[in-house]
Protein backbone atom coordinates (compact mmCIF):
# COMPACT_ATOMS: atom_id res chain seq x y z
CA UNK A 1 0.00 0.00 0.00
CA UNK A 2 1.25 3.57 -0.81
CA UNK A 3 0.89 6.30 1.30
CA UNK A 4 -0.44 10.11 -0.64
CA UNK A 5 -0.94 13.06 -0.39
CA UNK A 6 -4.08 14.82 -2.18
CA UNK A 7 -5.29 18.29 -2.54
CA UNK A 8 -8.29 18.15 -1.37
CA UNK A 9 -8.94 21.77 -3.29
CA UNK A 10 -8.29 20.26 -5.97
CA UNK A 11 -7.93 16.47 -5.52
CA UNK A 12 -4.51 16.59 -7.66
CA UNK A 13 -2.06 13.39 -6.06
CA UNK A 14 0.96 15.66 -4.25
CA UNK A 15 2.81 12.91 -3.34
CA UNK A 16 2.73 9.17 -3.25
CA UNK A 17 5.17 7.54 -0.43
CA UNK A 18 5.97 3.73 -0.33
CA UNK A 19 4.45 2.30 3.22
CA UNK A 20 7.26 1.33 5.51
CA UNK A 21 8.03 -2.29 5.27
CA UNK A 22 8.38 -4.13 8.78
CA UNK A 23 12.63 -3.74 8.47
CA UNK A 24 12.05 -0.17 8.08
CA UNK A 25 10.05 0.43 10.86
CA UNK A 26 12.50 -2.12 13.08
CA UNK A 27 14.91 0.14 12.01
CA UNK A 28 13.22 3.19 13.35
CA UNK A 29 12.68 1.31 16.72
CA UNK A 30 16.00 0.60 17.53
CA UNK A 31 17.18 3.97 16.25
CA UNK A 32 14.93 5.96 18.40
CA UNK A 33 14.95 3.41 21.68
CA UNK A 34 18.84 3.83 21.30
CA UNK A 35 18.89 7.71 21.10
CA UNK A 36 16.43 7.89 23.73
CA UNK A 37 19.49 5.96 25.77
CA UNK A 38 21.97 9.05 25.20
CA UNK A 39 19.34 11.58 25.89
CA UNK A 40 18.25 10.80 28.77
CA UNK A 41 22.02 11.18 30.46
CA UNK A 42 21.60 14.86 28.94
CA UNK A 43 20.52 17.44 31.26
CA UNK A 44 17.16 18.95 31.71
CA UNK A 45 19.20 22.50 30.68
CA UNK A 46 20.71 21.28 27.31
CA UNK A 47 17.07 18.99 26.46
CA UNK A 48 15.62 22.43 26.57
CA UNK A 49 18.38 24.41 24.82
CA UNK A 50 17.44 22.77 22.22
CA UNK A 51 13.72 22.85 22.18
CA UNK A 52 14.34 26.49 21.98
CA UNK A 53 16.44 25.79 18.72
CA UNK A 54 13.21 23.91 17.18
CA UNK A 55 11.17 27.05 17.82
CA UNK A 56 14.06 29.22 15.67
CA UNK A 57 13.65 26.06 12.93
CA UNK A 58 10.20 26.62 13.18
CA UNK A 59 10.22 30.33 12.58
CA UNK A 60 12.60 30.91 9.99
CA UNK A 61 10.42 28.04 8.28
CA UNK A 62 6.95 29.03 8.72
CA UNK A 63 6.26 30.13 5.54
CA UNK A 64 7.29 26.68 4.19
CA UNK A 65 5.44 24.62 6.43
CA UNK A 66 2.59 26.43 6.45
CA UNK A 67 1.73 26.01 2.66
CA UNK A 68 2.78 22.61 3.29
CA UNK A 69 -0.29 22.21 5.49
CA UNK A 70 -2.45 24.04 3.12
CA UNK A 71 -1.54 21.27 0.69
CA UNK A 72 -2.38 18.14 2.36
CA UNK A 73 -5.61 19.30 4.43
CA UNK A 74 -6.33 22.42 3.07
CA UNK A 75 -6.98 24.54 6.28
CA UNK A 76 -6.75 28.55 5.03
CA UNK A 77 -3.05 29.72 4.46
CA UNK A 78 -3.38 32.32 7.47
CA UNK A 79 -4.57 29.98 10.50
CA UNK A 80 -1.61 27.42 9.04
CA UNK A 81 0.74 30.06 9.74
CA UNK A 82 -0.52 30.62 13.14
CA UNK A 83 -0.41 26.81 13.68
CA UNK A 84 3.50 27.12 13.31
CA UNK A 85 3.75 30.13 15.20
CA UNK A 86 1.69 28.26 18.10
CA UNK A 87 4.02 25.49 17.67
CA UNK A 88 6.97 27.69 18.06
CA UNK A 89 5.13 29.19 20.94
CA UNK A 90 5.40 25.82 22.58
CA UNK A 91 8.74 24.89 22.28
CA UNK A 92 9.43 28.18 23.48
CA UNK A 93 7.08 27.98 26.45
CA UNK A 94 9.06 24.13 27.57
CA UNK A 95 12.15 25.03 26.95
CA UNK A 96 11.98 27.75 29.34
CA UNK A 97 9.59 26.11 32.06
CA UNK A 98 10.38 22.34 31.22
CA UNK A 99 13.10 22.27 33.98
CA UNK A 100 11.33 23.94 36.55
CA UNK A 101 8.15 21.52 35.78
CA UNK A 102 10.85 18.20 35.94
CA UNK A 103 12.91 19.24 39.30
CA UNK A 104 12.89 16.70 41.81
CA UNK A 105 11.05 18.07 44.84
CA UNK A 106 11.38 17.09 48.03
CA UNK A 107 9.12 15.53 50.65
CA UNK A 108 9.88 15.91 54.08
CA UNK A 109 9.75 12.71 55.98
CA UNK A 110 11.69 10.36 58.97
CA UNK A 111 14.46 9.76 56.17
CA UNK A 112 17.86 11.53 55.75
CA UNK A 113 15.99 13.12 52.45
CA UNK A 114 13.14 11.93 50.52
CA UNK A 115 12.18 13.49 47.08
CA UNK A 116 9.99 12.56 44.44
CA UNK A 117 11.87 12.78 40.17
CA UNK A 118 10.68 12.73 37.00
CA UNK A 119 12.40 10.24 34.78
CA UNK A 120 11.74 9.67 31.07
CA UNK A 121 9.98 6.29 30.30
CA UNK A 122 11.39 5.74 26.77
CA UNK A 123 10.42 5.50 23.11
CA UNK A 124 6.29 6.91 23.25
CA UNK A 125 4.61 6.22 20.20
CA UNK A 126 2.41 9.02 19.26
CA UNK A 127 -0.40 8.67 16.70
CA UNK A 128 -1.80 11.58 15.15
CA UNK A 129 -4.75 13.19 13.34
CA UNK A 130 -4.32 15.31 10.32
CA UNK A 131 -7.08 18.35 11.22
CA UNK A 132 -4.12 20.23 13.25
CA UNK A 133 -0.78 18.28 11.25
CA UNK A 134 1.81 20.47 13.21
CA UNK A 135 0.55 21.57 16.13
CA UNK A 136 -0.98 18.26 17.61
CA UNK A 137 2.44 16.68 17.23
CA UNK A 138 4.12 19.45 18.89
CA UNK A 139 2.27 19.76 21.58
CA UNK A 140 2.80 15.97 22.43
CA UNK A 141 6.41 16.35 20.92
CA UNK A 142 7.94 19.46 22.93
CA UNK A 143 6.89 18.56 26.73
CA UNK A 144 8.38 15.02 26.26
CA UNK A 145 11.34 15.61 24.22
CA UNK A 146 12.40 18.22 27.14
CA UNK A 147 11.59 15.38 29.55
CA UNK A 148 13.81 12.95 28.03
CA UNK A 149 12.00 10.67 26.06
CA UNK A 150 11.63 9.70 22.63
CA UNK A 151 8.77 10.20 20.26
CA UNK A 152 7.86 7.86 17.22
CA UNK A 153 5.02 9.47 14.94
CA UNK A 154 2.34 7.80 12.71
CA UNK A 155 0.93 10.81 11.38
CA UNK A 156 -2.69 10.50 9.82
CA UNK A 157 -2.10 8.74 5.85
CA UNK A 158 -3.61 11.96 4.22
CA UNK A 159 -0.33 14.15 5.67
CA UNK A 160 3.03 12.18 5.49
CA UNK A 161 4.41 15.33 3.90
CA UNK A 162 3.86 17.17 7.38
CA UNK A 163 5.18 13.87 9.07
CA UNK A 164 8.30 13.76 7.28
CA UNK A 165 8.83 18.17 7.84
CA UNK A 166 8.28 17.91 11.67
CA UNK A 167 11.07 15.35 11.61
CA UNK A 168 13.38 17.51 9.74
CA UNK A 169 12.65 20.31 12.63
CA UNK A 170 13.76 17.88 15.44
CA UNK A 171 17.13 17.10 13.30
CA UNK A 172 17.52 20.47 12.48
CA UNK A 173 17.21 21.58 15.86
CA UNK A 174 20.22 19.18 16.33
CA UNK A 175 18.42 16.75 18.52
CA UNK A 176 19.94 13.42 18.54
CA UNK A 177 19.47 10.99 15.23
CA UNK A 178 16.78 9.07 15.38
CA UNK A 179 14.87 10.29 18.51
CA UNK A 180 11.85 11.85 17.14
CA UNK A 181 11.24 9.78 13.85
CA UNK A 182 8.00 9.42 11.50
CA UNK A 183 6.93 5.77 10.45
CA UNK A 184 4.32 5.41 7.27
CA UNK A 185 2.47 3.26 7.90
CA UNK A 186 -1.61 2.35 7.88
CA UNK A 187 -3.97 2.28 10.83
CA UNK A 188 -3.73 -1.42 10.56
CA UNK A 189 -0.05 -1.88 11.57
CA UNK A 190 0.16 0.25 14.95
CA UNK A 191 -0.72 -2.48 17.14
CA UNK A 192 2.54 -4.79 16.03
CA UNK A 193 4.61 -1.21 16.99
CA UNK A 194 2.59 -0.68 20.12
CA UNK A 195 3.45 -4.56 21.29
CA UNK A 196 6.94 -3.83 20.67
CA UNK A 197 9.40 -3.98 24.08
CA UNK A 198 10.60 -0.81 22.91
CA UNK A 199 7.68 1.25 22.64
CA UNK A 200 6.98 2.07 26.66
CA UNK A 201 4.07 4.00 26.13
CA UNK A 202 1.40 5.55 23.71
CA UNK A 203 -0.75 8.96 22.66
CA UNK A 204 -3.52 9.13 20.37
CA UNK A 205 -5.51 12.03 19.54
CA UNK A 206 -8.01 10.97 17.03
CA UNK A 207 -11.61 10.00 16.71
CA UNK A 208 -13.23 7.68 19.87
CA UNK A 209 -13.26 4.10 17.80
CA UNK A 210 -9.67 4.83 17.05
CA UNK A 211 -9.15 6.00 20.88
CA UNK A 212 -10.56 2.53 21.76
CA UNK A 213 -8.75 0.33 19.77
CA UNK A 214 -5.12 1.65 20.71
CA UNK A 215 -6.23 1.79 24.34
CA UNK A 216 -7.43 -1.50 24.65
CA UNK A 217 -4.34 -3.15 22.81
CA UNK A 218 -2.07 -1.17 25.78
CA UNK A 219 -4.25 -1.95 28.92
CA UNK A 220 -3.80 -5.64 27.54
CA UNK A 221 0.28 -5.02 27.47
CA UNK A 222 0.18 -2.68 30.56
CA UNK A 223 1.34 0.33 28.74
CA UNK A 224 0.72 3.85 29.50
CA UNK A 225 -1.22 5.93 27.24
CA UNK A 226 -3.24 9.47 26.41
CA UNK A 227 -5.90 9.38 24.77
CA UNK A 228 -6.88 12.96 23.02
CA UNK A 229 -10.61 11.92 21.07
CA UNK A 230 -13.71 13.28 19.72
CA UNK A 231 -15.90 15.74 21.15
CA UNK A 232 -19.40 17.65 20.41
CA UNK A 233 -18.66 20.84 22.15
CA UNK A 234 -21.67 22.63 24.02
CA UNK A 235 -22.10 26.38 24.38
CA UNK A 236 -24.80 27.35 26.35
CA UNK A 237 -26.19 31.23 25.30
CA UNK A 238 -28.22 32.12 28.62
CA UNK A 239 -31.02 34.36 28.40
CA UNK A 240 -28.20 37.45 29.61
CA UNK A 241 -25.36 36.71 26.98
CA UNK A 242 -24.25 39.55 25.61
CA UNK A 243 -25.89 37.85 22.06
CA UNK A 244 -23.02 39.72 19.37
CA UNK A 245 -20.35 38.71 21.32
CA UNK A 246 -22.03 35.14 21.65
CA UNK A 247 -22.39 34.97 17.76
CA UNK A 248 -19.06 36.16 17.24
CA UNK A 249 -17.27 33.86 19.18
CA UNK A 250 -20.09 30.99 18.36
CA UNK A 251 -19.14 31.29 14.84
CA UNK A 252 -15.56 31.49 15.13
CA UNK A 253 -15.06 28.36 16.86
CA UNK A 254 -17.36 26.40 14.75
CA UNK A 255 -15.76 27.68 11.34
CA UNK A 256 -11.88 27.84 12.60
CA UNK A 257 -10.15 24.63 10.33
CA UNK A 258 -13.45 24.37 8.68
CA UNK A 259 -15.12 23.08 11.10
CA UNK A 260 -12.75 20.15 11.48
CA UNK A 261 -11.52 20.56 15.22
CA UNK A 262 -12.24 18.41 18.17
CA UNK A 263 -12.77 21.61 20.56
CA UNK A 264 -14.82 23.62 17.86
CA UNK A 265 -18.15 24.55 19.49
CA UNK A 266 -20.54 22.20 17.94
CA UNK A 267 -24.05 22.56 20.15
CA UNK A 268 -25.47 25.55 19.98
CA UNK A 269 -28.09 25.66 23.41
CA UNK A 270 -29.89 28.67 23.66
CA UNK A 271 -32.47 29.95 26.01
CA UNK A 272 -35.88 30.04 24.15
CA UNK A 273 -36.12 33.89 25.40
CA UNK A 274 -33.21 34.61 23.00
CA UNK A 275 -33.44 32.07 20.45
CA UNK A 276 -34.77 33.55 17.71
CA UNK A 277 -32.59 36.84 17.43
CA UNK A 278 -29.65 33.72 17.90
CA UNK A 279 -30.92 31.99 15.13
CA UNK A 280 -30.48 35.43 12.56
CA UNK A 281 -27.04 37.00 13.89
CA UNK A 282 -25.69 33.16 13.63
CA UNK A 283 -27.19 33.05 10.40
CA UNK A 284 -25.94 36.16 8.85
CA UNK A 285 -22.43 35.37 10.11
CA UNK A 286 -22.36 32.64 9.01
CA UNK A 287 -23.30 33.61 5.14
CA UNK A 288 -20.87 36.36 5.04
CA UNK A 289 -18.16 33.52 5.76
CA UNK A 290 -15.54 33.61 2.60
CA UNK A 291 -15.05 30.32 1.36
CA UNK A 292 -12.64 29.32 -1.52
CA UNK A 293 -8.79 28.58 -2.22
CA UNK A 294 -7.56 28.07 0.97
CA UNK A 295 -4.09 29.70 -0.73
CA UNK A 296 -5.84 32.74 -0.91
CA UNK A 297 -5.13 35.50 1.44
CA UNK A 298 -8.56 36.24 2.16
CA UNK A 299 -10.64 32.69 2.55
CA UNK A 300 -11.94 32.05 5.72
CA UNK A 301 -13.10 28.88 4.95
CA UNK A 302 -11.58 25.96 2.06
CA UNK A 303 -12.26 22.48 1.44
CA UNK A 304 -12.38 19.62 4.10
CA UNK A 305 -9.78 17.58 4.33
CA UNK A 306 -10.86 14.86 2.27
CA UNK A 307 -14.30 14.31 -0.10
CA UNK A 308 -15.22 11.30 1.84
CA UNK A 309 -14.62 13.30 5.27
CA UNK A 310 -17.13 16.60 3.74
CA UNK A 311 -19.33 13.17 2.28
CA UNK A 312 -20.08 12.13 5.95
CA UNK A 313 -20.87 15.37 7.00
CA UNK A 314 -23.47 15.80 3.99
CA UNK A 315 -25.12 12.47 5.06
CA UNK A 316 -25.27 13.96 8.75
CA UNK A 317 -26.80 17.01 7.59
CA UNK A 318 -29.29 15.02 5.86
CA UNK A 319 -29.83 12.79 8.03
CA UNK A 320 -30.39 15.66 10.76
CA UNK A 321 -33.21 17.32 8.77
CA UNK A 322 -34.76 14.19 7.65
CA UNK A 323 -35.18 13.64 11.35
CA UNK A 324 -36.51 17.41 11.70
CA UNK A 325 -34.06 19.65 11.92
CA UNK A 326 -34.65 23.18 10.27
CA UNK A 327 -31.80 23.86 7.46
CA UNK A 328 -31.64 27.38 7.86
CA UNK A 329 -28.54 28.25 5.77
CA UNK A 330 -26.02 25.97 3.18
CA UNK A 331 -26.91 21.38 3.70
CA UNK A 332 -25.60 21.05 -0.34
CA UNK A 333 -22.71 20.46 -1.79
CA UNK A 334 -21.17 23.43 -4.24
CA UNK A 335 -21.22 22.04 -8.07
CA UNK A 336 -17.35 21.83 -9.18
CA UNK A 337 -14.13 19.75 -7.69
CA UNK A 338 -12.47 19.82 -4.81
CA UNK A 339 -13.99 18.92 -0.70
CA UNK A 340 -15.69 21.82 0.10
CA UNK A 341 -18.89 22.17 2.32
CA UNK A 342 -20.40 25.47 3.12
CA UNK A 343 -21.66 27.38 6.24
CA UNK A 344 -24.42 25.24 7.47
CA UNK A 345 -26.49 26.16 9.87
CA UNK A 346 -29.48 23.77 11.31
CA UNK A 347 -32.62 24.96 13.92
CA UNK A 348 -34.46 22.78 16.05
CA UNK A 349 -31.90 20.05 16.38
CA UNK A 350 -33.19 17.25 19.48
CA UNK A 351 -31.57 13.98 20.50
CA UNK A 352 -31.78 11.51 18.26
CA UNK A 353 -30.35 13.21 15.21
CA UNK A 354 -26.46 13.44 14.03
CA UNK A 355 -26.15 17.15 14.88
CA UNK A 356 -27.15 16.70 18.35
CA UNK A 357 -25.58 12.77 19.32
CA UNK A 358 -22.45 12.68 17.22
CA UNK A 359 -19.52 14.66 16.29
CA UNK A 360 -20.07 16.76 13.47
CA UNK A 361 -17.06 17.36 11.86
CA UNK A 362 -17.72 20.08 8.89
CA UNK A 363 -19.10 23.78 9.07
CA UNK A 364 -22.02 22.74 10.53
CA UNK A 365 -24.01 24.70 13.67
CA UNK A 366 -26.36 22.88 15.58
CA UNK A 367 -28.70 25.07 17.57
CA UNK A 368 -30.37 23.57 20.53
CA UNK A 369 -33.39 25.22 22.26
CA UNK A 370 -33.42 25.09 26.63
CA UNK A 371 -36.00 26.13 28.38
CA UNK A 372 -33.77 27.73 30.88
CA UNK A 373 -30.51 27.53 32.55
CA UNK A 374 -30.91 24.29 34.39
CA UNK A 375 -32.35 22.72 31.17
CA UNK A 376 -29.37 24.05 29.05
CA UNK A 377 -26.83 22.63 31.56
CA UNK A 378 -28.96 19.52 31.21
CA UNK A 379 -28.98 18.82 27.59
CA UNK A 380 -25.23 20.03 27.43
CA UNK A 381 -23.98 17.21 29.62
CA UNK A 382 -26.64 15.37 28.25
CA UNK A 383 -23.65 13.95 25.44
CA UNK A 384 -20.85 10.82 25.51
CA UNK A 385 -18.16 13.44 25.15
CA UNK A 386 -16.82 15.60 27.44
CA UNK A 387 -14.11 17.66 25.91
CA UNK A 388 -14.68 21.25 25.92
CA UNK A 389 -17.52 23.42 26.76
CA UNK A 390 -18.26 27.41 26.96
CA UNK A 391 -21.25 29.54 28.61
CA UNK A 392 -22.40 33.15 27.66
CA UNK A 393 -23.53 35.27 30.37
CA UNK A 394 -23.06 38.74 31.23
CA UNK A 395 -23.41 37.59 35.25
CA UNK A 396 -19.94 36.12 35.06
CA UNK A 397 -19.78 34.90 38.51
CA UNK A 398 -22.64 32.58 37.57
CA UNK A 399 -20.31 31.97 34.33
CA UNK A 400 -17.70 30.72 36.28
CA UNK A 401 -20.03 28.92 38.89
CA UNK A 402 -21.28 26.88 35.63
CA UNK A 403 -18.12 26.58 34.28
CA UNK A 404 -16.55 25.19 37.28
CA UNK A 405 -19.21 23.35 38.68
CA UNK A 406 -21.63 22.35 36.40
CA UNK A 407 -20.61 21.48 32.65
CA UNK A 408 -19.01 17.80 32.44
CA UNK A 409 -16.20 18.73 29.96
CA UNK A 410 -12.65 19.06 30.50
CA UNK A 411 -11.88 22.47 29.13
CA UNK A 412 -14.35 25.43 30.02
CA UNK A 413 -14.21 28.80 29.09
CA UNK A 414 -16.82 31.68 29.63
CA UNK A 415 -17.45 34.24 27.27
CA UNK A 416 -14.99 32.50 24.99
CA UNK A 417 -14.42 30.32 22.94
CA UNK A 418 -12.19 27.24 23.82
CA UNK A 419 -8.87 26.59 22.74
CA UNK A 420 -5.44 24.62 23.35
CA UNK A 421 -2.14 26.92 25.80
CA UNK A 422 0.62 25.64 25.95
CA UNK A 423 0.33 26.84 29.87
CA UNK A 424 -2.94 25.04 30.68
CA UNK A 425 -3.84 21.34 30.76
CA UNK A 426 -5.66 20.19 27.63
CA UNK A 427 -8.14 17.26 27.18
CA UNK A 428 -11.03 15.35 28.06
CA UNK A 429 -13.33 13.34 30.17
CA UNK A 430 -16.13 10.35 29.32
CA UNK A 431 -15.22 9.63 25.72
CA UNK A 432 -13.57 12.12 24.86
CA UNK A 433 -10.80 10.49 26.28
CA UNK A 434 -8.49 10.60 29.13
CA UNK A 435 -4.82 12.12 30.18
CA UNK A 436 -3.91 15.87 29.78
CA UNK A 437 -1.12 17.20 27.34
CA UNK A 438 -0.25 20.64 27.89
CA UNK A 439 1.06 22.40 31.33
CA UNK A 440 3.05 21.36 33.93
CA UNK A 441 0.49 18.09 34.29
CA UNK A 442 0.82 17.36 30.79
CA UNK A 443 4.67 17.20 31.05
CA UNK A 444 4.65 14.54 33.74
CA UNK A 445 2.11 12.07 31.64
CA UNK A 446 5.10 10.24 30.25
CA UNK A 447 7.86 10.09 33.08
CA UNK A 448 8.36 7.56 35.93
CA UNK A 449 7.05 9.51 38.69
CA UNK A 450 9.73 8.14 41.24
CA UNK A 451 10.13 8.19 44.92
CA UNK A 452 13.58 8.07 46.37
CA UNK A 453 14.09 7.75 50.01
CA UNK A 454 17.61 8.11 51.86
CA UNK A 455 17.12 6.38 54.91
CA UNK A 456 18.32 8.63 57.85
CA UNK A 457 21.19 6.30 59.62
CA UNK A 458 21.25 2.45 59.81
CA UNK A 459 19.35 1.29 62.52
CA UNK A 460 16.59 -1.12 63.60
CA UNK A 461 14.38 -2.25 60.84
CA UNK A 462 11.02 -0.79 60.64
CA UNK A 463 8.37 -3.34 61.24
CA UNK A 464 7.45 -4.45 57.54
CA UNK A 465 4.53 -3.37 55.82
CA UNK A 466 4.13 -2.45 52.19
P1 LIG B 1 -8.88 9.04 13.14
O1 LIG B 1 -9.48 8.47 11.91
O2 LIG B 1 -9.21 8.42 14.42
O3 LIG B 1 -7.31 9.00 12.90
C1 LIG B 1 -6.40 9.51 13.85
C2 LIG B 1 -5.13 8.72 13.79
O4 LIG B 1 -5.37 7.40 14.27
C3 LIG B 1 -4.58 8.54 12.37
O5 LIG B 1 -3.18 8.54 12.44
C4 LIG B 1 -5.12 7.18 11.97
O6 LIG B 1 -4.34 6.58 10.97
C5 LIG B 1 -5.03 6.44 13.28
N1 LIG B 1 -5.98 5.35 13.44
C6 LIG B 1 -7.26 5.30 13.03
N2 LIG B 1 -7.83 4.13 13.42
C7 LIG B 1 -6.88 3.44 14.11
C8 LIG B 1 -6.85 2.17 14.74
N3 LIG B 1 -7.91 1.38 14.78
N4 LIG B 1 -5.71 1.78 15.33
C9 LIG B 1 -4.63 2.59 15.32
N5 LIG B 1 -4.58 3.79 14.72
C10 LIG B 1 -5.71 4.23 14.13
O7 LIG B 1 -9.20 10.58 13.30
P2 LIG B 1 -9.02 11.72 12.21
O8 LIG B 1 -10.14 11.62 11.25
O9 LIG B 1 -7.63 11.73 11.69
O10 LIG B 1 -9.17 13.01 13.14
C11 LIG B 1 -10.39 13.50 13.52
C12 LIG B 1 -10.75 13.04 14.91
O11 LIG B 1 -9.73 13.41 15.83
C13 LIG B 1 -11.99 13.73 15.42
O12 LIG B 1 -12.80 12.81 16.10
C14 LIG B 1 -11.45 14.78 16.37
O13 LIG B 1 -12.35 15.23 17.32
C15 LIG B 1 -10.30 14.07 16.95
N6 LIG B 1 -9.34 15.02 17.54
C16 LIG B 1 -9.22 15.09 18.90
C17 LIG B 1 -8.37 16.02 19.47
C18 LIG B 1 -8.22 16.14 20.96
O14 LIG B 1 -7.27 16.76 21.40
N7 LIG B 1 -9.09 15.57 21.77
C19 LIG B 1 -7.63 16.86 18.65
C20 LIG B 1 -7.78 16.76 17.28
C21 LIG B 1 -8.63 15.82 16.74
P3 LIG B 1 -4.79 6.60 9.42
O15 LIG B 1 -4.85 8.02 9.00
O16 LIG B 1 -3.74 5.83 8.74
O17 LIG B 1 -6.15 5.95 9.37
Amino acid sequence: MAIESRNPASGEVLRVYPEMDAAAVDAILAAANAAFRRWREVSVRERARRMAKAADVLDSRRERYARLMVEEMGKPIRQARAEVEKCAWCCRYYAEQGPAFLAPHQVPTDAARSFVAYEPLGVVLAVMPWNFPFWQVFRFAAPNLVAGNAGVLKHASNVPGCALAIEEVFAAAGFPDGLFRAVLIGSGRVAPVLEDDRVRAATLTGSTPAGRAIGAKAGELVKKTVLELGGSDPYLVLADADLDRAVAACVASRLINGGQSCIAAKRFIVDRLVVRPFEERMVARMAATRMGDPMAEDTELGPLAREDLRDDVHRQVLRSVERGARLLLGGEVPKGGGAFYPPTVLADVRPGMPAADEEVFGPVAAILEAADEEDAIRIANDSPFGLGAAVFTRDVAKGEAIAHTRLEAGCCFVNDFVRSDPRLPFGGIKESGYGRELGELGIREFVNVKTVYVAAKPGPQAPATE
